[in-house]
């Protein structure tokens, strides 16, 4: 499959797409499976999906259809999401503590841009869907102090070089330079107020 990138020996990636809006879909094959992360809404990533042939494991970011929307027209082993994504799935396990699957770790990120957001970890990588992203009110964009203060802590604990944003170009940041970021976004907080906004 040519629109397929490689992103290291294991782990292939068909890159997000605009139109129409579809999210990144990692996989990354162990000797017993093949773990899909985000199942994308458009027809190239249902192809990708539908050409696997090993065992094939699910596991969805969040409940947002760019990532979620194919999930009714492929087939799976097995599904895991966040409660609000399962929820919306009406299948699936729900993942609210960290999971072991062979080399991978699944896990719930704190996060504004979606509640039942998950993680997932294997080797240097972290993927991590839209969570690292902001939310927004009326147009406006912003943060959830708590939330985002929660998720720095989380990212700061994890042994990864780097973290996959979906939507962006490449993919990859080196996780210092996000939760520097992030840090910084934090740091504006103003006590009276749950909110960070952004503009
Ligand atoms: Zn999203």
């Amino acid at each position: 499959m040519e629109e397929l990138k490689q992103l290291c020996e294991n782990i292939k990636y068909l890159p997000a797409s605009e139109k129409p809006l579809s999210a990144d879909v990692i996989l990354i094959e162990t000797p017993d499976f093949i773990c899909v992360y985000d199942v994308g809404s458009s027809e190239k990533a249902r192809s990708v999906i539908e050409n696997i042939t090993k065992k094939k494991i699910v596991v969805l970011s969040h409940f947002h259809t760019d990532h979620t929307a194919n999930l009714s027209r492929i087939t799976f082993d097995e599904l895991y999401a966040g409660k609000e994504t399962v929820r919306y799935t009406k299948a699936g396990i729900v993942v609210n503590q960290e999971l072991c699957l062979s080399l991978l770790r699944i896990m719930p990120i704190p996060s504004v841009h979606a509640k039942g957001s998950i993680l997932l970890c294997y080797g240097e990588y972290a993927f991590c869907g839209d969570a690292c992203y902001c939310a927004a009110k009326n147009g406006r964009p912003f943060y959830n102090a708590q939330l985002l203060k929660a998720q720095i802590d989380l990212l700061c604990g994890l042994e990864v070089k780097y973290l996959a944003l979906s939507h962006k170009e490449g993919l990859l940041c080196s996780k210092e330079e996000v939760v520097c970021e992030l840090k910084k976004i934090y740091a504006t907080r103003n006590k009276d107020s749950s909110e960070i906004w952004l503009e």
